[in-house]
């Protein structure tokens, strides 16, 4: 398995090289590493790398990782979230990169301790398989969470669809920054949707030259291993 390190380094650069494209500072682009396939100690690699956020998209194999990593991390649930696994894992997250619908709004609302980051994901290509708000229904979702007191939308996340088609790739990214910057204008207090989630090992590069704030990079950062 490579090392990390050398890993994050190929990605750093593509990052720079993109930010420079654009006119970008790269200091803007947040790499959370997803460690959902990979062990502690490949996670523990990760920290030690000089990365700080990690992204999991399921309940037990987070707080598996949380009994031995115990501070210097930044949690991230980048999957979908089930409402009953709320309780299970809100205590342990900092963000959540898949809110989509009102009833875990509801639930996340009712069970949180602290106001809790959330990205509002957004199926931004309308494909049938993904996970996400259509883009006409994103704006009257965030309106209906103003009264949720614990939550903060902090910006908006997709998934690109999987294809070799560039433009398709582009045009979904340019999607949800389009919407990203109506929402922001609306200044919106308990929504200032600032942030992208977007990009992943396949199409980072495209992601950042489209104003990606967070990227989740999985397979080409922490490979797979098991
Ligand atoms: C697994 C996953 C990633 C990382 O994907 P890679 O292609 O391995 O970089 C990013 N985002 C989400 C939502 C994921 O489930």
């Amino acid at each position: 398995m490579t090392k990390i390190i050398d890993n994050l380094q190929r990605i750093q650069q593509q990052i720079d090289e993109a930010c420079k494209k654009v006119g970008r500072d790269p200091k803007e682009v947040t790499i959370v590493a997803v460690t959902k396939q990979v062990t502690t100690e490949r996670a523990q690699e990760a920290l030690a790398a000089g990365l700080q956020h990690l992204g999991e998209n399921r309940p037990e194999p987070l707080l598996e990782k949380q009994e031995t990593i115990t501070e210097g991390a930044v949690w991230h649930y980048i999957g979908s979230m089930q409402t009953r696994k709320v309780r299970k894992v809100l205590d342990h997250i900092d963000y959540i990169h898949s809110l989509d619908r009102l009833s875990l709004a509801e639930e996340i609302d009712k069970r949180a301790k602290k106001i809790i980051n959330c990205f509002v994901q957004v199926n931004v290509s309308g494909e049938d398989s993904k996970h996400g708000l259509t883009v006409a229904e994103v704006i009257p979702f965030i309106e209906q969470l103003s009264t949720f007191s614990h939550i903060r939308v902090v910006g908006l996340m997709t998934m690109a669809p999987n294809t070799e088609d560039e433009t398709v790739i582009r045009n979904t990214f340019k999607g949800l920054k389009e919407l990203q910057q109506t929402i922001a204008q609306r200044q919106y207090d308990h929504a200032p949707c600032t942030e992208l989630s977007m990009g992943m090992s396949q199409d980072v590069a495209i992601a950042v030259e489209e104003g990606s704030t967070y990227v989740r990079i999985g397979t080409a950062l922490v490979g797979l291993d098991g």
